[in-house]
């Protein structure tokens, strides 16, 4: 096992022991927030035929130097039969998405036209751009939508554009979230006087929900060895086991030896603050990620570790698949304390500036402290020994 390892490093040992691969196909009516497990290609070209962008007139451009009088030969139609041709001084009537007629080459908005009988007097300029020619948005056979992309509303509509009412997808990985402590109780419960709220697992749950995966959350495991191995084992029918708590140095910290004694451990304790105790390796062939139990420092870990090897593990698409933070540049505007040999990530709330982003602190710092999770959307990423000073440009998790 290694110890006292960087957070790339860490990154690195996780990926030797990814979480499972799996896919399967699906209705496109059920895909929302689904990641596409290979490259979809369009069935279509897009647009199939040149048609008009507007209502209006398909003419010849050369028939109109001016107000010029036009016989009206029929009509184009989206979904309609096709058009007649349009020959010199003649024009066909045309509704968006229709059909552009043999021999014309621009439309006339209908605002600019008057019919008069068989005729229609053209008062406007022709415009070629008002004709979306065919395959100007994609051709059959391109892949338009990557692997690892999530699907979102736009994404969602562009599989059905390409001709796809079933998509193939990365299969849900369930990952089990249990939370160790004798201290933690129910949220909705009484408590007794040496007891708080557990609150972990319902943060990890949502964060592992929001990451593309299934979360399985367990109630708290208190802190004896027997009743831990319990529940651990109960666990290794999902993908991937999270703990939350008993990482440390603490003669309760549990987890930690637990896996020393019977589980794989590959690393334990991580150069970043807040954050430093968790462990990962196996339980029983089990991937398991040890997060410490302080709230916060149980979400910056995952943000930093357990985000990476999830995206890793599934082929996530860097820039279109589910993504928790983006890595941004921010000007901070108050002081923020750095960590001797340590990553450090206080909490900012960034907001966009006049001309950039800018990050300022406004609760305690404390990695027990929930609330500064949601009074900050921000992470900074401050390297080993750096302080943070206000004015300076720094980089960030901008999370969302
Ligand atoms: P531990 O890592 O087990 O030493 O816990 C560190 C701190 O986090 C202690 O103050 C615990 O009471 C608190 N804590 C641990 N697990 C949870 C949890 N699931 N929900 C809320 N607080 C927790
Ligand atoms: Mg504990």
């Amino acid at each position: 096992m290694e110890t006292r390892v960087t957070p790339e490093r860490a990154v690195a040992i996780a990926h030797t022991m990814p979480l499972p691969r799996k896919t399967e196909t699906i209705s496109l009516d059920r895909a929302t927030g689904r990641v596409l497990s290979k490259p979809i290609p369009s069935l279509v070209d897009d647009p199939r035929f040149d048609n008009s962008a507007m209502d209006g007139f398909a003419v010849r451009n050369q028939d109109c130097d001016g107000r010029t009088t036009l016989r009206i030969v029929g009509e184009s139609r989206a979904g309609g039969s096709e058009p007649p041709v349009v020959g010199v001084g003649e024009a066909c009537r045309i509704m968006t998405g229709a059909r552009i007629p043999d021999g014309a080459d621009a439309i006339v908005i209908v605002e600019e036209t008057e019919e008069d009988g068989d005729n229609v007097v053209i008062m406007g300029e022709p415009r070629p751009s008002f004709i979306r020619r065919r395959a100007e948005n994609l051709s059959i056979g391109q892949e338009a939508l990557p692997v690892g992309a999530a699907l979102g509303p736009s994404e969602i509509g562009l599989a059905a554009t390409m001709g796809h009412d079933r998509i193939p997808v990365v299969t849900k990985p369930r990952i089990a979230i249990v939370s160790t402590g004798d201290e933690l109780a129910k949220p909705g419960e009484e408590l007794a006087p040496s007891e708080i709220y557990e609150s972990n697992s319902y943060a990890l749950a949502a964060m592992v929900e929001e990451m593309g995966c299934t979360a399985v959350r367990h109630d708290a495991a208190p802190d004896t060895l027997d009743e831990l191995r319990r529940v651990l084992d109960s666990l290794t029918e999902c993908d991937a086991i999270l703990t939350s708590g008993g990482v440390s140095m603490g003669e309760f910290d549990l987890v930690r030896r637990i896996m020393e004694d019977e589980g794989d451990p590959l690393f334990w304790k991580v150069a970043m603050r807040p954050g430093g105790p968790p462990m990962f390796g196996a339980w029983k062939g089990t991937p398991l990620f040890a997060l410490p139990g302080n709230p916060v420092s149980s979400q910056v870990v995952f943000h930093v570790l357990v985000v990476p090897w999830i995206a890793n593990s599934l082929q996530y698409h860097e820039s279109l698949g589910p993504r928790m933070a983006d890595r941004v540049r921010v000007r901070l505007l108050d002081d923020v304390r750095g960590a001797p040999g340590k990553l450090c990530l206080r909490r900012i709330r960034i907001e966009t500036g006049d001309n950039e982003l800018i990050g300022s602190v406004h609760t305690h710092q404390g990695s027990g402290n929930a609330h500064s999770m949601v009074a900050h959307n921000g992470l900074t990423l401050l390297p080993p020994d750096t302080e943070g000073k206000a004015g300076e440009i720094i980089d960030a998790l901008w999370c969302r």
